[in-house]
């Protein structure tokens, strides 16, 4: 597959999210989700296949069959030429915790994408990249009085709150920041819930507005965050209409005119056709064009999801009938996995490397089910973690083409989000994996 492929893959996915041709992941609700999106081309078959071959595993040192990742830089522009196609009227601030890859923030800076932070470090990192504090938000409702005051003395502005004790912890430390007050939304059908933890309900908002005045804070917008992985984007509409009703409250406060929209991130490559439609039409209705408001979102997963790919080698297996086996490999939930638990992902494994042959190109090489359009799968397989902890579980269920042994790679497709950024070192298990970076843009 050239080049020209993953273009035209990437256009018709848009076009109209046709069904992909790799998997369907049901959730156990039995609702179906989208289709997960893939970019598969030569540069990463290549990077994947070079390093693979350079491992031998009679001899090589501890270690050296770790697992890895293949970054394509270029699918973080092709990212951002399609988020300004869907959303021209929306400045993204990448949110860093999603992954902190030095090379992804260099790129998104040079494309002019800003940076949604949460903590000292993350200011830190993004400033050291010598980005200008302005293109900087603190979007964390609860800060440390001590970072606020790291804040102030970088000159990072922006921050967001949910209540009254933090307008006084500003009031205190960083009296000339620009505020944004955080709203809860509803985000029933998220499937990373965030209002439960942040946000001021509506209800409570005349309080904030009253104590801003009070104690003479620059207010200047509104901030949500809908939650990640949401199956319907009512809850994006309404969250609009909602920052609306606060922007005319805080008028009707005698406060100065607000002038910022912070519409959060949550946004899905998969998804991102039908949430951009509902964002599009939410802010052409309640901040139209000509109302000199500007427009801001902290997407996360949006510019990292695919642009990552991880190889993990099967190291052991135990095989329970002819047909089933316990896979083991070294990557999991401890490590760059940890999505699964903390993000609800669910990642796909394919067969990359089996018997000396490479099968990146074979969509069809696992499926979630045991006959999938007409195919029958015959090996039914559990994939495990190397740790030692029972929880340390990719799939409880998968199947697969290939009865796969040790030695043997598998490759998780679009595993950027909330990876490497979680892995930890627990057992053992080293958390600095290797990157190995392949560039595809502008060509
Ligand atoms: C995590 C987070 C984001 C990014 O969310 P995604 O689902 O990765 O887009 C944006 N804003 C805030 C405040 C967050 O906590």
């Amino acid at each position: 597959m050239s080049r020209v492929d993953t273009e035209l893959k990437f256009e018709s996915v848009d076009a109209l999210e046709a069904p992909s041709p790799f998997t369907h992941s049901a959730r156990p609700d039995n609702k179906v989700v989208n289709p997960p999106y893939e970019q598969a081309h030569d540069e990463i078959f290549g990077a994947l296949k070079q390093r693979i071959e350079a491992v031998n595993q009679e001899v090589c040192e501890p270690g050296d069959e770790n697992s890895f990742f293949v970054c394509d830089i270029g699918e973080v522009e092709r990212l951002h030429t399609h988020w300004f196609k869907k959303l021209p009227r929306v400045q993204p601030y990448y949110a860093v915790k999603c992954n902190p890859d030095a090379k992804v923030l260099r790129k998104l800076a040079d494309l002019g994408v800003n940076f949604d932070c949460a903590s000292k470090s993350e200011i830190e990192k993004v400033l050291e990249m010598g980005v200008d504090p302005e293109r900087i938000i603190y979007a964390n409702p609860c800060k440390a009085s001590s970072f606020i005051r790291y804040a102030a003395g970088a000159r990072v502005l922006k921050s967001t709150f949910d209540n009254v004790e933090e307008l006084h912890k500003i009031k205190k430390y960083h009296p000339d920041s620009q505020l944004l007050l955080r709203i809860a939304t509803d985000d029933s059908t998220a499937q990373c819930r965030l209002s439960t933890k942040y946000g001021c309900e509506m209800e409570k908002v005349d309080i904030l507005l009253q104590c801003v005045k009070d104690l003479g804070l620059n207010l200047v917008g509104v901030s949500f965050h809908v939650g990640s992985g949401a199956s319907d984007f009512t809850s994006l509409y309404t969250a609009v209409k909602d920052s609306r009703t606060v922007f005319d409250r805080a008028k009707e406060f005698g406060l100065p005119n607000l002038n910022l929209l912070d519409v959060g991130g949550g946004f899905q490559f998969e998804s991102f056709h039908g949430s951009s439609a509902v964002l599009r039409g939410a802010l052409d209705e309640f901040f139209p064009q000509d109302s000199g408001i500007d427009i801001i979102a902290e997407p996360g997963r949006f510019f990292a999801a695919t642009a990552f790919t991880l190889a993990s080698n099967v190291i052991a297996k135990r095989k329970l009938t002819p047909n089933e086996s316990m896979l083991y490999i070294n990557d999991g939930v401890y490590g760059n996995m940890n999505c699964i638990l903390f993000d609800h992902q669910e990642p796909i494994p394919r067969t990359l490397f089996h018997n000396g042959e490479f099968y990146y190109y074979d969509f069809n090489s696992t499926s979630p089910r045991p006959v999938q359009t007409g195919f029958h799968y015959p090996q039914k397989v559990s994939i495990w973690g190397p740790t030692c902890d029972g929880l340390d579980c990719i799939t409880k269920e998968y199947y697969m083409k290939h009865d796969l042994v040790p030695g043997d790679w598998i490759f998780f497709p679009s595993l950027g989000a909330y990876t490497a950024s979680a892995a930890t070192p627990f057992n053992g298990f080293e958390q600095n994996v290797d990157v190995l970076y392949i560039d595809t843009s502008s060509r």
